[in-house]
């Protein structure tokens, strides 16, 4: 990325400012973070501003996009992510994974740069194929409460594809899975923030469903890494990047007690419609084309995201004498 300038849509989340400080630190000329801050925050990039040359500027992509002088690359970060945020965000998650990537991809063919699309480990649905390969087609219902999500990442890789085919734009498509890190908002309702405030407010554990169902969590260090070599290869087809340990929600409960040292109780609350019941990436893909495997050992980042996460929660008071 050295010299490149660089636009990242979606650069004031929790995965956005990571990618623009590795960007900057990879000697970018320039990063660009375009932001509606509707689930982000520009408190994420306070920290990468002095790293280098970062324009923050807060914009909705779903308006056109415009940005003067070139570009090389384009990422294509923007939509709300968690399951409680594009809930609550519907429409606003199928315009931003719609009529958002288009513009996204507008601006990468106006200015011939490279455009990246964060697509997602949700395409699958509720898979009946484990673990994931690229090539399977996905289980997912168009009209439940997912579907906002799941759908509009669906057309994303849709139409960055046929931008790709028919319009000649250098695209790539990145299937995120779990991952997780310092930045994440507290209060996203997933599951890292979840367990990792209630450890450190020594509250109970809330297991949704029996805890039985899996997910295999990447470190946003290793995941931002994929992107980058994903963005610099020549590689159009879609490709998973994702962490292939896969364990269930009841064994992630048990390794944040232990990176904490100390954690409360299990309580078992009603698992959400459509929640997939297992879910593990086949990287083999990202192994052969980009030489890519994650380094960082669940246990280690755990460490580093409650160091993150002590600072930004206030413990329960206990319980006043009466
Ligand atoms: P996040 O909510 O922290 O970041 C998303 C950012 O996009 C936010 O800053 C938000 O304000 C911005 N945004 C949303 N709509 C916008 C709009 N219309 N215009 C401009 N900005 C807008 O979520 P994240 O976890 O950092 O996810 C980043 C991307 O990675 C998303 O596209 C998500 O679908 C994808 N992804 C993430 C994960 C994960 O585990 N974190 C897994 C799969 C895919
Ligand atoms: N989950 C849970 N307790 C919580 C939050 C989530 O048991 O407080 C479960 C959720 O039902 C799902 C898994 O943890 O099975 C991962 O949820 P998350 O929202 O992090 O991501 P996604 O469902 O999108 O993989």
């Amino acid at each position: 990325m050295k010299g490149k300038r660089v636009v990242v849509l979606g650069g004031a989340g929790f995965l956005g400012s990571h990618l623009c400080e590795r960007l900057l630190r990879d000697g970018a000329a320039e990063v660009l973070s375009l932001d509606s801050l509707i689930t982000g925050n520009e408190h994420n990039l306070a920290d990468v501003a002095p790293v280098g040359k970062l324009q923050v500027i807060q914009h909705d992509i779903t308006e056109s996009i415009r940005v003067d002088g070139p570009v090389d690359y384009v990422f294509n970060m923007a939509s709300p992510a968690s399951p409680i945020d594009y809930a609550q965000l519907p429409i606003e998650t199928l315009r931003v994974g719609s009529i958002g990537t288009e513009n996204g991809l507008k601006l990468a063919r106006e200015k011939g740069a490279v455009f990246l699309q964060a697509s997602t480990s949700e395409i699958y649905g509720d898979p009946l194929v484990h673990p994931q390969r690229e090539d399977y087609w996905g289980n997912v219902n168009p009209i439940g409460p997912r579907s906002v999500y799941d759908e509009a990442k669906r057309y994303g890789e849709a139409i960055t594809a046929a931008y790709g085919r028919t319009l000649g734009v250098s695209t790539r498509i990145a299937r995120i899975f779990n991952t997780y890190g310092p930045k994440m908002r507290l209060e996203d309702g997933r599951v890292v923030p979840a367990f990792v405030g209630q450890a450190l407010r020594g509250e109970d554990f809330t297991v949704f469903g029996d805890g039985t169902q899996t997910r295999s969590f990447c470190y946003a260090r290793d995941l931002i890494d994929g992107l980058v070599r994903l963005a610099l290869s020549d590689v159009t087809e879609p490709v998973n990047i994702g962490n292939p340990r896969e364990m269930t929600i009841l064994e992630f409960a048990e390794a944040v007690r232990k990176a904490h040292g100390g954690g409360g109780r299990i309580v078992f609350k009603p698992l959400p419609k459509d929640d997939p019941k297992q879910r593990k990436p086949d990287i083999s893909r990202a192994k052969t084309l980009l030489g890519w495997e994650p380094m960082v050992p669940l246990e280690e980042g755990l460490v580093e995201t409650l160091a993150y996460f002590r600072k930004v929660v206030t413990p329960r008071a206990p319980h006043a004498q009466v």
